[in-house]
């Protein structure tokens, strides 16, 4: 069976803020019993910090569709929180990127080679300031202003729910009201 991740990627933060941020929205969610308690042993790979909780009791309120097995001793129901500079959406599947100086768009891109595979590598050792030449009008942006199809977000805060079903407008909110960012929803399925 495969598991699917909803990716709420934080995409007005910098790194400095994000642990924070996370701890608010960590103490904020656990009140609310959305989040359970934390998994431990699940930390630091490279140089992103990782911490996964378990799926908490008023989960089913947040979520539209079937209610979550809340009893499931699965990691991938509960939810992960990523810390550090990272590229948040699928990375097995290829994207399409629009250029947002020119609305050039560039198909076929993937995370094994090329252009995509070259900005994301060097976005933690640059804080996010990575920038991207455009084939076609020759302009440098940031990577962070490109728009990527399906959905793909560099960000240094974001949270995982794995197998939960859609999330609400309404979690959506308050996660960017206690991050004071703009929250945007990306998804990976991992065979
Ligand atoms: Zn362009």
């Amino acid at each position: 069976m495969s598991d699917h991740y909803q990716i709420v990627a934080f995409i007005d933060l910098q790194l400095d803020e994000a642990r924070a941020v996370a701890t608010k929205i960590i103490e904020d969610l656990r009140k609310r019993k959305i989040l359970g308690g934390l998994i431990p042993g699940a930390d630091d790979a490279n140089a992103t910090r990782r911490m996964l909780f378990k799926t908490g009791d008023a989960a089913a309120s947040v979520i539209t569709g079937d209610p979550i097995p809340r009893q499931s001793r699965r990691a991938a129901y509960g939810v992960e929180i990523v810390i550090g500079w990272w590229a948040h959406g699928d990375g097995d599947v290829t994207h399409s990127a629009m250029c947002p100086a020119c609305g050039h768009v560039t198909e076929e891109l993937t995370f094994d080679d090329g252009p995509l595979r070259h900005a994301a590598s060097k976005i933690a050792d640059e804080q996010g300031g990575t920038v991207v030449g455009c084939a076609s009008c020759g302009e440098e942006t940031l990577l962070l202003h490109w728009r990527f199809s399906p959905p793909l977000y560099f960000a240094p805060l974001a949270m995982r729910f794995g197998n939960w079903g859609p999330l609400s407008i309404d979690l959506v909110r308050l996660l960017e009201t206690l991050s004071g960012s703009r929250a945007r929803v990306a998804h990976e399925l991992v065979a």
